[in-house]
């Protein structure tokens, strides 16, 4: 892309505050990218509960020159290139349609409510011997990210294929301006974000709207959707029922792969997939389609066919060898993808030092000479301190790469893994499928257990999201990141927390705050039960501490005077009727004349805590809480003429009780994807995932027992898998014996007997699995809320009590 800013202003009739003239090159919306520089063009987005005119300042001074916005930030004109438009998305859509324009081959557009990401894996894998392809990275199917997707189409790709992902009505429409696909392909249609659409019809309605200027659709007949095709759309459909489809077939299962008969006009043939799920089979198939309808034969589609894989799309966080993270993207290695994961390193990186170990890359289109140009340029500016290229090609251009060594292959290169001397760094391991990177993973990997506790870093930015949504523009908001993040993790999730703009985080004890505070966390920190003796470390990191008592404030104040401090921030916390921690009314006036004229301290904030928020039957009884504090916090005011933050909701308190937000409110718990209210539930999504495998299968006679005290005795044949988790990691034996289950390969299996400190075995008579399998013991199902009914408690204490040993991994989808 070279397009000059002149020209830009007229695709996007914009208004132009500008100071010189530019040429764009890269287009951008992320203002954590490193890869922003003098030639990106950065559109501030505004979404409901962020606004990107908030970065554009810091942007400016990394040298970000050009911006599209819907009105210049204070005292920032003549500082940089100002476009000045109605709404910044609508910009970055029109630019993207103008885009596309100026480009004229095959596009493969892909909807439905599955499939989409690997069917476009799939073909990019299958057409890519024969085309230059550029397709969407990851998962960019939105009305955001198609149009980012688009603007990385270059002079030398001649096939195109997007996805396109909506939820309600009417984006499609702008999605197929964008996109433009000449040729179509309908993926399964699936209850996925049934909310937006008044049914199942309008649904499909919506999705076909991508294709109406397509050349041809291709789709699965036996899905009832013909009805809602547009007559003059050319289809070519494929049926498992209907003679008639265009293309008929025929199934049969067979070991561990599918045996699959085609009939096309007059030829027929068979193939082979190596999958037996519906899903794979009906992915897979879309894919075949594709290939008859570019007229590949059917020998040829036979072989690509065969080697089909699963599509891992997600980037993973792990911990490594001698302190050190590892980012695994060993999937994948083309040009977007690794800016993609580029970024990611850097919001998430740990240490300083930052290594990338890179395959060759494929399929980019551009000579190998530009193509290592470009990588060196984008790996230069993310400041990758060493680059450990695999391959031939890479090997070929090490020069380009700052302190970089090179190896043929994987092998060589795990062959000489310790004399590469990983330590403190994090490093982004990013490969082409055909290197086999999980290798260098594992090699680099910690070694844990099997059992691991996934975190969506993304379902934290959504739910954090959903509680914003609820506040009013001047609500701060403190996010409770105590007891190591509920559970879930604590640097990762701050980090992201920090990213987000939330104005403050809580911990519960000194020591939680200054592991965070030395890892590199900048926000501010308030510390709700602070120990006397933690006040220096206290002072030391920056911390505030919640003050609760006199005991506690003159203590406070008498470390403060040796420290000769001036105006160190602290919170006082008031006793409403919870009655845990907290001034009595009865103590304000002391605590007026303690802290009137004292300026060793300052009060940040006020602060209560509610005991009945989650419960409508006591509202009366939080009512009163909200009066009392009211009145309290009032009455500190006025008498020390201070105006401090006050908050006093938690997260049910910011859903029932709105009018009290104050200046800030304390969002914990639906943070981390759990509301207690069912209704608000839907609207949040899972955070934690806990998983583990089958380390072993067996089967008993009737009469048999299972585990300590024989407590479960079989009535009949029954196969029983042992799973190495137990109530060590922090799962409760009232679980075990017939109350609590797991699900393996989408079907629960009840745990039978009792759980042992490492170990729990459930019954897997009816389901197909083997030794090695994966195990979800709780996440999409059971969820936390269903264990924690069953189990007589709440949530809070099952996400709190999962083990430190379970080891923590995020990702981000
Ligand atoms: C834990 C805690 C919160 C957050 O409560 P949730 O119910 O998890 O939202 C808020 N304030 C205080 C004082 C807390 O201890």
């Amino acid at each position: 892309m070279a397009l000059s800013i002149q020209k830009i202003v007229q695709i996007l009739h914009a208004k132009w505050f500008g100071i010189n003239d530019a040429t764009i090159d890269n287009i951008s919306i992320d203002s954590r990218s490193l890869q922003n520089g003098s030639q990106t063009l950065f559109f501030a987005l505004v979404g409901p509960n962020n606004d990107a005119h908030v970065y554009i300042s810091a942007l400016i001074e990394k040298g970000v020159q050009n911006f599209v916005v819907t009105h210049i930030p204070e005292n920032l004109e003549n500082n940089a290139n100002f476009l000045v438009v109605a709404n910044t998305l609508d910009s970055l859509q029109l630019f993207a349609a103008y885009y596309r324009n100026l480009f004229d081959f095959p596009v493969i557009g892909l909807t439905g409510s599955n499939g989409k990401t690997i069917v476009k894996e799939w073909l990019n894998f299958l057409l890519s011997p024969d085309y230059n392809i550029i397709r969407s990275p990851k998962s960019y199917n939105s009305q955001v990210g198609v149009p980012l997707s688009i603007v990385a189409i270059n002079e030398k790709h001649n096939l195109g294929i997007f996805e396109a992902g909506i939820s309600t009505r009417n984006e499609m429409e702008k999605l197929e301006t964008i996109i433009r696909p000449t040729i179509g392909i309908l993926t399964n249609i699936g209850s996925a974000h049934d909310e937006g659409f008044t049914g199942i019809g309008e649904k499909i309605k919506e999705k076909l709207k991508l294709f109406q200027n397509a050349k041809i659709l291709i789709y699965h007949k036996d899905k009832t959707i013909d009805a809602f095709i547009d007559s003059k759309l050319k289809t070519f459909s494929w049926s498992f029922k209907d003679e008639g489809a265009d293309v008929f077939i025929t199934k049969k299962l067979d070991f561990d792969q599918t045996l699959l008969k085609i009939r096309h006009q007059k030829t027929e043939f068979e193939i082979k997939i190596p999958f037996q799920d519906e899903a794979s089979i009906e992915n897979a198939l879309q894919c075949m389609m594709a290939l008859l309808y570019f007229s590949y034969d059917a020998k040829t589609i036979k072989d690509r066919i065969g080697l089909l894989f699963p599509v891992e799309m997600r980037l993973k966080l792990k911990n490594g060898i001698n302190n050190t993270t590892l980012i695994d993207d060993s999937y994948s290695s083309d040009f977007q993808s690794l800016k993609i994961a580029l970024d990611f390193l850097e919001s998430q990186k740990q240490y300083k030092k930052k290594t990338l170990i890179l395959s060759d890359i494929f399929q980019s289109g551009l000579s190998n000479e530009d193509l290592y140009s470009k990588v060196s340029h984008l790996i230069v500016s993310n400041k990758i301190d060493r680059v450990i290229g695999i391959g031939e090609t890479i090997s070929a251009f090490k020069n380009k790469f700052p302190n970089c060594v090179t190896f043929k292959n994987t092998e060589s290169c795990i062959a000489a893994i310790h004399e590469l001397n990983f330590s403190n760094e994090t490093i982004l391991i990013k490969g082409a499928r055909t290197f086999h990177f999980e290798k260098i993973v594992a090699a680099l990997e910690e070694k844990t257990h099997e059992t691991v506790l996934e975190i969506n870093l993304n379902a934290i930015s959504h739910n954090l999201n959903f509680y914003k949504s609820k506040l009013k523009p001047a609500t701060k908001m403190m996010a409770m990141v105590k007891a190591f993040g509920y559970g879930s993790g604590g640097f990762e999730i701050a980090k992201l927390l920090e990213h987000h703009k939330v104005d403050y985080l809580g911990v519960a004890f000194a020591d939680e705050g200054i592991s965070l505070k030395t890892a590199g966390i900048h926000l501010p920190i308030m510390v709700l039960n602070p120990e006397n003796t933690s006040f220096s470390a206290i002072i030391q990191h920056q911390l505030e501490p919640e003050i609760y008592s006199m005991k506690g404030l003159n203590a406070f104040l008498k470390i403060a005077e040796q420290k000769k401090l001036n105006h160190f921030p602290i919170h006082i916390k008031l006793d409403t009727g919870m009655h845990r921690l907290g001034f009595e009314e009865e103590n304000l006036e002391e605590l007026i004349a303690t802290l009137k004229e004292n300026k060793l301290v300052t009060v940040k904030s006020i602060l209560s805590h509610m005991a009945t928020s989650d419960d409508l039957n006591h509202r009366d009884f939080a009512l009163s809480q909200i009066d009392l504090f009211e009145k309290l916090s009032s009455k500190l005011m006025r008498e020390l003429r201070i105006k401090p933050i006050r908050h006093i909701l938690n997260t049910s308190g910011i859903s029932n009780f709105p009018d009290a937000q104050y200046d800030m409110v304390r969002l914990g718990i639906g943070l981390y994807g759990v509301s207690n209210d069912v209704r608000e539930q839907k609207y949040l999504e899972n955070v934690g995932t806990l998983k583990s495998i089958i380390s072993q299968i067996r089967t008993i006679d009737a009469e048999e027992s299972v585990g300590y005290g024989r407590r479960f005795v079989a009535d009949k044949t029954t196969k029983i898998a042992t799973i190495p988790i137990g109530y060590a990691d922090g799962i409760s034996r009232h679980w075990g014996n017939g109350v609590g289950f797991v699900t393996i390969n989408n079907q629960k299996a009840t745990i039978v007997g009792s759980i042992c400190m490492d170990m729990l075995m459930v019954d897997v008579s009816e389901i197909n699995c083997n030794e090695g399998d994966q195990v979800i013991i709780f996440g999409e199902s059971p969820t936390v809320i269903y264990m924690a009914e069953q189990l007589q408690t709440i949530p809070y204490e099952i996400l709190t009590s999962i083990s430190q040993r379970v080891k923590r991994m995020f990702y981000r989808e």
